[in-house]
């Protein structure tokens, strides 16, 4: 599993994350849900160490952190070499992809596995070939970025996160910038990964796909969860359902 405990993360006086505490069992899809501002992709960032949490624990796997503010104000807990090795474990879909544009398709999947895990351009090749076929991209490996349309992007994100073969995925609003008609390609390979049985986290506005495709559900209220469990109960619960369904 991947555990979070009693994240903290400030930004100056703004307390964004209150202590959260959340776990995403092995094999299993978690998604967060929220308002604008509540803290979702902030506790992402924290969860894969783009942000570092002020105080806290996250367990990932078998290695644990701990976070703590030192008498200077640095943030201790995490040499260089941890950090990259927790990096690799824990890999993130952003909303605006953010492949390298100077890099072909091929290149974007392969990059972190040469660079991070030290594979061989060979060995990453086969595993980057691997993952742009399970996504449906194999056929535009020599592509740039650029030429593709939205969803073909997030789907070459998607293998280039999946290319670090990562303990957890974290998704953060994977379709919101695609166009209608896009967003289903992005949707059904996210789906055929939870089949897979992969670990995942993931934001999310897709209400009804929310409820579909997670094992547990969390509601992120102003840098807390308030309300966490199976996505039914969740929906019903009267704390959030304003929120999950404010035309009822
Ligand atoms: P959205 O649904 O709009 O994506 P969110 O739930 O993902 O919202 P966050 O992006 O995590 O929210 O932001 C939570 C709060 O933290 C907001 O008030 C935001 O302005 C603030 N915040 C986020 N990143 C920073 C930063 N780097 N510096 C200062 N404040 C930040
Ligand atoms: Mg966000």
């Amino acid at each position: 599993a991947v555990v979070a405990d009693h994240l903290i993360k400030r930004y100056g006086d703004l307390e964004v994350l209150k202590g959260v505490s959340l776990s995403v069992p092995e094999g299993t899809v978690t998604s967060i849900i929220g308002a604008s501002g509540s803290g979702k992709s902030t506790l992402l960032r924290c969860m894969n160490l783009l942000e570092r949490p002020d105080r806290g624990e996250l367990a990932i796997a078998d290695e644990a952190i701990r976070f703590a503010r030192n008498p200077q104000g640095d943030i201790t807990g995490l040499d260089r070499r941890q950090l990259q090795r927790l990096r690799a474990k824990v890999t993130m879909v952003f909303q605006q992809f953010n492949l390298w544009p100077h890099l072909s398709v091929l290149g974007n999947v392969i990059e972190a596995p040469m660079r991070v895990k030290g594979l061989s351009r060979r060995r990453a090749t086969a595993l980057g070939e691997h993952y742009l076929e399970r996504v449906g991209m194999a056929d535009k490996r020599d592509a740039y970025p650029a030429f593709l349309s939205g969803g073909q992007q997030q789907r070459v994100a998607i293998a280039r996160a999946l290319a670090m073969e990562p303990r957890l995925l974290l998704f953060d609003e994977p379709t919101s910038a695609l166009d209608p008609e896009r967003v289903n390609e992005v949707l059904g390979v996210i789906r055929g990964l939870a089949d897979e049985g992969r670990t995942m986290l993931l934001v999310t506005h897709e209400m009804h796909f929310a409820r579909e495709v997670s094992d547990q559900l969390v509601y992120l209220d102003q840098g807390r969860i308030a309300v966490s469990g199976c996505p039914q109960d969740v929906f019903e619960d009267p704390r959030c359902r304003h929120f999950v369904a404010p035309a009822a």
